[in-house]
């Protein structure tokens, strides 16, 4: 829905994340653990912003008599019973429930009732859900993408997550986007109807052309709407291709000629030092407001904090099913390949026991596989450093401990001396000193991070 990267970032967060306490030490070995939380990728779109790297099957794939809507929910709901039988086979049938569902994408609003009950009967019986679980669904504003709010809380969805992106129309229809800023509010109040606990919205900032005052007007009118929680992403229009894998059995897909020439022509109404004042404005504002910048892009009112995604900062073990999406075990990243095709073939969708979905073109009887894709074992070096980067990013830090080994012992000085971390006292537990970073070590933390690496 929209842009994931390592934002500017600019002011020293006031207070730190509560909830799950340090993970293992940075060299403490890996071990394989069950999810605790479980994503599922969704990737149609009605049609393809100019600047998305995600993956995503837009147009004709998406509705219409071509549409392979049907097949890919069928081909997922079985993704869901293999990795739920890998998971009996490894860790037993009695794992904790899950703590979180994400229906990301795409745009997961476009989902049927029938086909989102259908998913979550299925997670229920074979991962289990724990009570007062977060189920986040995204969600594009258009009142012909984002569904029918009721059906989803009826389903179990708690949280929504809406792809706004501006609430400037002259920026969204640069951008590309379909909808207009009174689709964002009408999205809104439609999921405080439907009484959705809590609703996000994605913002962007460096948009080419965007002037701070611009931004600014963003801002007011997203404060406007009281939202629980806020995403503000720069967007990046780097050289898609270098951000993954786009073979057959790549996580991306190729960025098409058109989008390619889009995004060069976007690039050059770009501006580091803007994007960065930018960013800084958004910081200082919201702190202001109360809100909390709990991670380098995030910002929630008090309890509105994502848990889903801090399961991911926290370095939690988490499942994840869909063309492209990305797997942890605590040991081992896993992600299936993004090419659709070949998913739905691994799946054989439209075997006996389908029961929503006819899914046409494929060959009954076949038996399902999980589809094609790509791991990573981690060394311990590489798990080290993924420690430390990860929970860098939230505005707890790590215990200053931490930095006494590696790989955060080889920078702290330079890091110290270059005012990019800080020590400072948690004013919540007050236990011993911890680090995180300044200002300025924000607003550098791609630099900083690379070092770990
Ligand atoms: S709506 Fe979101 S996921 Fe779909 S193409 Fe646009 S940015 Fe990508």
């Amino acid at each position: 829905m929209s842009k994931t990267q390592l934002p500017y970032d600019a002011q020293t967060p006031s207070r730190p994340t509560p909830s799950a306490p340090d993970g293992p030490a940075p060299s403490a070995p890996d071990r394989p653990a069950p999810p605790v939380a479980l994503y599922l990728h969704l990737p149609f779109c009605i049609a393809r912003c100019p600047y998305c790297d995600f993956v995503v099957y837009a147009g004709a794939n998406s509705r219409g008599p071509r549409a392979r809507t049907e097949r890919l929910y069928a081909a997922v709901d079985r993704e869901l019973e293999l990795r739920a039988d890998a998971l009996d086979r490894q860790f037993g049938r009695e794992r904790p429930p899950l703590a979180s569902v994400y229906f990301g994408g795409g745009t997961p609003s476009l989902v049927s009732r029938e086909w989102l009950e259908r998913l979550m009967a299925t997670i229920r019986a074979r991962y289990g859900v724990a009570p007062g679980a977060e189920v986040t669904l995204e969600a594009n504003p258009g009142p012909d993408e984002r569904g029918d709010l009721a059906d989803f809380v009826r389903a179990g969805v708690t949280r929504l997550s809406l792809g706004a992106q501006s609430l400037d129309a002259g920026e969204l229809r640069r951008i590309g986007r379909r909808h207009s800023p009174a689709d964002v509010a009408a999205a809104l109040a439609a999921a405080r109807e439907a009484a959705i606990a809590s609703v996000n919205l994605d913002l962007l900032y460096d948009v080419p052309g965007q002037s701070l005052g611009a931004w600014r007007g963003t801002l007011d009118a997203a404060l406007e709407l009281a939202p629980d929680h806020l995403s503000l992403y720069a967007l990046t229009l780097d050289d898609p291709d270098a951000e993954g894998l786009t073979g057959l059995g790549g996580d991306h897909l190729p960025t098409t000629p058109g989008a390619r020439r889009w995004r060069e022509r976007a690039r050059a109404e770009q501006d580091d030092d803007r994007a960065a004042e930018q960013y800084e404005f958004a910081t200082a504002m919201l702190a202001g407001a109360g809100w909390r910048g709990y991670e380098i892009s995030n910002w929630a009112r008090p309890g509105h904090e994502s848990r889903h995604n801090l399961a991911y900062w926290q370095r939690r073990p988490y499942e994840a099913v869909g063309p492209g999406a990305h797997a942890f075990n605590g040991v081992v990243r896993r992600w299936n390949a993004a090419n659709l095709g070949a998913y739905l073939e691994a799946l054989a969708v439209g075997t006996p026991g389908t029961t929503l979905g006819t899914a046409p073109g494929t060959t009954p009887g076949t038996t399902p596989v999980t589809p094609p894709g790509g791991e990573e074992h981690l060394t311990p070096e590489v798990a080290a450093a993924e420690r430390i980067i990860l929970a860098l990013r939230l505005d707890r830090g790590v215990p200053q401990a931490w930095a006494q080994v590696p790989p955060l012992a080889a920078v702290r000085e330079w890091a110290e001396t270059s005012g990019l971390l800080e020590a400072f006292l948690d004013a919540q537990t007050s236990d011993a000193p911890r680090l995180r970073l300044t200002t300025r070590g924000r607003l550098l933390s791609n630099e900083l991070f690379r070092r770990l690496v």
